[in-house]
């Protein structure tokens, strides 16, 4: 049989136009009319606190202030978490409130040339991903190394093969622990190695574990990135977290007046019916139990913006 590139290509497509007659294309009667439908405006907009974004003295505090302003993640500090388990589970009985993330909490880093502060890094983050499935949390934070930590690995080729291996290995404990790992490109002041997206996304692709992904930051996103949407884009189905702050301090989305705006990237996230959380990681120069509120005021109006 004469069977080249062409007539693949086009028994692909036909194979993908009988998928489609078969399941999606709805049948009409008569003269009805095909209602579109609108898939960005049935994307929720998880929003998600840290633990230092409310001021408060216990986890059942912080929630109950959380419940008011319809907040459905929590993102907790890794470092002493699981001193603090029991409590926070406590508090979050027959709440609707689901850990999101866990922001980082490990010691030494991935990228070190020591082997005694690489191994530490390996078996206190591996601690951190046991303690992410059980519970239920969409992964552990992890910056591959910032600028301070030193001695690195070169950033060279031979380096990026290596995080690869050795992330293929992470990733494969993550999966057992239904969990994942999260890269996190910084901007170029905190951490040279990752400061993209599109490079977290790349290399989560060159791993090819659904136990490695990567998050966006709209605080590092204003230094390095060139379009909010084309970052979270080139993140496709890498993508699992997403930080925020406002954008010329870190403070409360808002607090920064217009720069604030998350309308672009907000626009690829509903395009890309992102289900993950959008959890706030700032300080705030004005009184919290202001401007709190009016962040997620602010937050939830510009997602509901159509751009
Ligand atoms: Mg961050």
């Amino acid at each position: 049989m004469n069977f080249n590139r062409r007539d693949f290509l086009n028994r692909g497509l036909l194979g993908a136009g009988a998928v489609l007659i078969g399941s999606q294309i709805p049948v009409l009667t008569s003269c009805e009319t095909p209602k579109r439908e609108d898939k960005t405006q049935k994307v929720p907009l998880n929003l998600s606190f840290q633990e230092g974004t409310l001021d408060g003295d216990s986890f059942n505090e912080k929630f109950d202030k959380m419940e008011e302003l319809g907040i459905t993640g929590f993102e907790p500090w890794g470092s002493g978490l699981n001193a603090r388990k029991k409590e926070m589970l406590e508090a979050l009985k027959g709440r609707n409130i689901k850990i999101s993330a866990i922001c980082a909490g490990f010691k030494g880093f991935i990228l070190s040339q020591e082997e005694a502060v690489f191994e530490e890094f390996m078996t206190t983050y591996k601690d951190l991903l046991r303690l992410a499935g059980e519970l239920g949390s969409v992964g552990v934070i992890m910056v591959p190394a910032f600028n301070r930590q030193e001695p690195c690995r070169p950033h060279t080729i031979e380096t990026r093969e290596w995080l690869v291996e050795t992330l293929s290995e992470l990733g494969d404990f993550a999966l057992k622990n239904n969990t994942s790992v999260i890269l996190e490109p910084l901007n170029r002041n905190e951490a040279f190695y990752l400061r993209q997206v599109s490079d977290a996304a790349s290399i989560c692709r060159d791993v090819n574990n659904k136990g490695v992904t990567c998050m966006g930051d709209f605080w590092h996103m204003t230094f390095e990135e060139t379009s909010d949407s084309g970052a979270f884009f080139s993140a496709g189905e890498y993508l699992s977290h997403v930080h925020v702050a406002s954008r010329k301090r870190r403070s409360m989305p808002g607090e920064d007046d217009e720069t604030d705006n998350y309308i672009d990237g907000f626009k690829a996230l509903k395009q890309m019916n992102y289900q993950g959380f959008v959890s706030f990681e700032c300080g705030s120069i004005g009184n919290r139990a202001d401007t709190v509120p009016a962040a997620v005021k602010l937050l939830r109006e510009q997602w509901e913006i159509e751009s």
